[in-house]
């Protein structure tokens, strides 16, 4: 189901600007091939985080065809970002996107589970920080938006590499309504997930020192903050 009721989402929708002719004509391409992409609501949201956030280095956990990494790169032409794409065929398909929208100097995509390019990096970090002694570049902004039954890995893959203020999105967190309640899991092998997905929520909402904000936008995104709590420092 749509967490959002349908004559909602179509005005919401009605509402959307795309940011370039580029980005249009590629969420077209893309919803025409069934690839995944960043809903629209969903879409704005994140970009005006990343205005509030003016964030310097991006880490995405999902690219798909580089739709929402393109458009991180048009919002924040100044940040250098990352994403991790399981599928070396997407992989390589977002790179021809990237370099079809002029971003290729600022969007570095790797191929592979994004658990073990998360452990590389992190690995690279450190000794890159034991190296020059000084504290490496972490990241400021992060996309979580891959394999639903993962998220608690690829959050804890990629806490070592967030600054302190740190902001996470978490997209789909809701999976069409079936982290709220079972009446909405068509299927049994989707319990696993959604189970997976109800500890992740409760991970963002209950752990001291992230504070998350779960919204019921496209398909759910948790908005979090890492680091303390100003009552707490
Ligand atoms: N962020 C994209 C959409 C991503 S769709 C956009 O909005 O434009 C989710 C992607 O995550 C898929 O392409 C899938 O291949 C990838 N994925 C799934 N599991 C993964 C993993 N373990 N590591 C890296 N990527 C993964
Ligand atoms: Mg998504």
């Amino acid at each position: 189901m749509n967490i959002v009721t349908e004559p909602v989402t179509e005005y919401l929708d009605s509402l959307y600007r795309p940011a370039n002719d580029f980005l249009a004509e590629l969420r077209r391409t893309c919803e025409e091939q069934m690839i995944p992409i960043v809903l629209r609501d969903a879409e704005s949201l994140i970009l005006q985080l990343l205005r509030l956030q003016r964030p310097e280095r991006i880490l995405e956990i999902g690219t798909a065809a580089g739709y929402s990494a393109i458009a991180f790169a048009l919002e924040c032409p100044e940040a250098k970002i990352v994403t991790l794409e399981l599928s070396e065929r997407s992989a390589d398909t977002a790179r021809e996107n990237i370099e079809r929208a002029g971003c290729s100097d600022s969007i570095w995509v790797l191929g592979g589970d994004a658990r073990e390019s998360l452990a590389r990096l992190a690995a690279a970090y450190e000794a890159e920080g034991k190296e020059t002694g000084q504290p490496p570049e972490l990241f400021d902004f992060v996309f979580i938006d891959a394999a639903k039954g993962h998220y608690q890995e690829f959050w804890d893959g990629a806490a070592p590499l967030m600054k302190e203020g740190c902001l996470v999105v978490s997209d789909n967190v809701l999976f069409k309504g079936m982290t709220a309640s079972d009446q909405f899991i068509p299927e049994r092998r989707q319990k696993t997930i959604t189970n997976r997905m109800r500890s992740f929520l409760r991970f963002l909402t209950q752990t001291e020192g992230i504070r998350t904000a779960v919204l019921p936008v496209g398909d759910g995104v948790a908005v979090s903050i890492v680091g303390k709590a100003p009552s707490a420092r």
